[in-house]
């Protein structure tokens, strides 16, 4: 379905994005990986989906580094046809004791990033009249919860961000739109658990259980390659007229 565009997904050596990755390499589209940590295992894992695939380490919260990620993508594969903001971080503190420096980071990799890569990518899907921008937010985009002030805030802002992308190109091929997920078990929500294993000193599996008990109805956890099929019909032609949604996959959390 995909065969022949290029999707480049940032924070991709891992979790989500990686799962966002496979999933559309698995429709055809080449590859532009992001992220930190190890790139050859994942760019592997790709690869033997059968289709090309290139690895860029820029620093998300850097916008010259996002600008060269963009020319080596465009260099690479002559354009971006498919971006999917997902590069994130989280950081858990009440806002009095929130450090400035962490705030600034997640505001950055979190929110920012995304303006960056996106006004970078617009003019070449424009002038395709071809384009799909998938924003990686959260339920936290959606609703808060306590000691996440600057991930709540950067989520909500992604949130809106999106809408503004949908509408600003609403006449044109290029859609975009957000995923909301609410528990993915990826290392970002390892660190959670440990820390409620820590706090209340439980097993892995005890504190995995509490932390859904709060928040998630169904007592599962999204998975990333659910997250993936969801990219996939953002990119179908099912997704030609879906513009500026914020689509939850969190197992009830907001229903309630
Ligand atoms: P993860 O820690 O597994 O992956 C994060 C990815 O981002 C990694 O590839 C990492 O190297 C990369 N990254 C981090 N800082 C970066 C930077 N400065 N520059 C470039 N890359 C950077 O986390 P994940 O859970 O897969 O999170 C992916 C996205 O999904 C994030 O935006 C996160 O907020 C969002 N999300 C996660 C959950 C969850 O429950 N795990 C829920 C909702 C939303």
């Amino acid at each position: 379905m995909l065969q022949g565009k290029t999707a480049l997904v940032t924070g991709s050596t891992s979790g989500i994005g990686l799962g966002i990755a496979k999933a559309l390499a698995k429709q055809g589209a080449q590859i532009v990986l992001n992220g930190f940590g190890d790139a050859e295992g994942p760019k592997a894992e790709i690869a033997a989906l059968g289709v090309k695939v290139a690895y860029h380490g820029a620093d998300m919260s850097k916008a010259s580094e996002i600008e060269a990620m963009m020319k080596f993508a465009a260099d690479t594969f002559g354009r971006v046809d498919i971006l999917v903001n997902n590069a994130g971080i989280q950081h858990v503190a009440k806002i009095e004791d929130f450090p400035v420096e962490r705030w600034d980071a997640i505001i950055a990799i979190n929110l920012t990033s995304a303006f960056h890569a996106t006004r970078m990518a617009l003019p070449a899907m424009k002038a395709s009249n071809w384009g799909r921008i998938i924003n990686v937010a959260s339920i936290h985009g959606l609703v808060g919860s306590a000691e996440k002030s600057a991930y709540v805030a950067a989520k909500h802002g992604v949130v809106g961000l999106t809408k503004v992308m949908a509408l600003e190109n609403a006449t044109t091929g290029v859609t975009c739109n957000a995923i909301c997920p609410g528990w993915v078990l990826t290392p970002l929500v390892q660190k959670q658990v440990d820390a409620k294993a820590a706090a209340m000193g439980l097993s892995n599996e005890e504190a995995k259980k509490v932390l859904l008990q709060e928040k998630e109805p169904s007592m599962q956890f999204t998975t990333p390659e659910e997250l993936g099929e969801l990219a996939v019909f953002f990119c179908s032609t099912a997704g030609n007229n879906v513009r500026g949604v914020a689509w939850n996959m969190d197992g009830g959390w907001t229903a309630q």
